[in-house]
């Protein structure tokens, strides 16, 4: 039982993140664990923030969606979590998964302001409307999770409507993410220069955060301000580029990853290099059999996505999506090809990576459960 409980929190780890090109919606994590009526369980649950995960997977039909989860100090030693859940959440404070805040305040609005993300809270409108009146009153933009038939359900505060519906980054949003910051905090595990620094330094993996990953500083009279530290941030210069890419298996979107100048990334069956992404899963046998462990290699060169095929089958590029046979190019086993605008690499038929915009979903569909390791049926949503 442990065991399996420690599996769906490592499933739900992978959905957090402050990474402004991956989150997808902001929650604030003391609210959502304590959603008892999604269960009928103890007073407060880490794993409601996977089941509201898992909502939000099913209403974007789209797999592995990471959220920006606020994190009120005093969570880090709530009697209310057990010890283990305790563990792993300040695990994620130390790897700067998750913004931990002496007090939140309306920071969950200001990040969905900066970003341009949803909010799924079941705060009221008015409560909420403060310094972000706009924000609130935007349909789609603030949603409460509550019980559903199958698992939670949105409800929209405003206008009706049950999707979570995302808008354009604020002029200071993206202002903030031209640059990166730093934080004269020694091992801050948000604007640091990577590694956490916390009370588990020394036991988990360095986590190298790269500054194009920095999640937005808050703005206290306007100045850029670490929301950890309370602390001016100091201006590291220009944020370094990244670019976006998804993987689609079977028409739907799995996941997405982000590469920069300094991280390339490798995508196969199952590759080696750290931080590869494993396609495994998704695939049949056939695809499996077909698809190297190390199958393409993307790296980021002044700005262009280039694409090298590092397989033993070689790949194709469907220049602009089309699904034309005779519109594919093969991309031979060595060869390299910049990815223009709207262009896919396809690893077998039906495995294909691009730009996400550029990668419509297909059938309706239901993501894969970060719950589907859950121990009771209780917990466990339909598939
Ligand atoms: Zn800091």
């Amino acid at each position: 039982m442990r065991f399996e409980i420690s599996k769906v929190l490592d499933a739900i780890e992978g959905r957090v993140s402050t990474d402004p090109s991956l989150a997808r919606a902001v929650v604030d994590l003391a609210e959502v664990i304590r959603y008892q009526d999604l269960d009928g369980g103890r007073p407060a649950s880490l794993l409601r923030l996977g089941m509201v995960i898992d909502a939000l997977a099913r209403e974007l039909e789209e797999d592995s969606i990471p959220v920006y989860a606020v994190v009120h100090r005093a969570l880090l030693s709530d009697a209310d979590l057990t010890s283990n859940e305790r563990m792993v959440v300040r695990r994620w404070a130390d790897d700067g998964l998750v913004e931990v805040l002496d007090n939140p305040g309306d920071r969950m609005l200001e990040v969905a302001d900066l970003l341009g993300l949803p909010v799924l809270t079941r705060v009221r409108a008015d409560g909420l409307r403060g310094r972000y009146p706009w924000l609130v009153e935007q349909a789609g933009r603030v949603l409460a999770p509550v019980p559903g038939a199958g698992g939670p359900v949105f409800i929209a505060h405003v206008g009706g409507g049950h999707t979570p519906v995302a808008g354009d980054r604020s002029p200071a949003g993206v202002k903030l993410l031209s640059r990166q910051w730093r934080c004269a905090e020694p091992g801050c595990a948000l604007f640091g220069g990577g590694g956490g620094g916390g009370a588990f330094a020394d036991l988990s993996r360095v986590v190298e955060r790269s500054p194009a990953g920095q999640p937005p500083p808050t703005l206290r009279g306007g100045a850029p301000t670490c929301p950890r530290h309370g602390t001016r941030l100091g201006d590291g210069g220009p944020r370094p580029r990244s670019a976006v890419l998804a993987v689609r298996v079977g028409g739907l979107i799995r996941r997405r990853f982000v590469l920069t100048e300094d991280q390339p990334a490798v995508v196969g069956r199952a590759p080696d290099q750290a931080g590869g992404i494993v396609l495994g899963q998704w695939l049949n046998d056939e695809a499996r059999r077909w698809i190297s462990r190390s199958h393409v290699r993307f790296e980021l060169r002044v700005g262009e996505v280039i694409v090298t095929d590092v397989s033993t089958n070689g790949s194709g590029i469907r220049p602009g999506g089309s699904m034309a046979e005779a519109d594919r190019v093969p991309l031979a086993p060595q060869q390299s090809r910049v990815l223009a605008e709207g262009d896919m690499v396809e690893l077998y038929p039906g495995v294909q990576i691009g730009r996400p915009d550029e990668l419509p979903a297909g059938a309706p569909y239901t993501p894969t459960s970060v719950m589907a390791e859950a121990p009771t049926m209780a917990m466990r949503l339909p598939r």
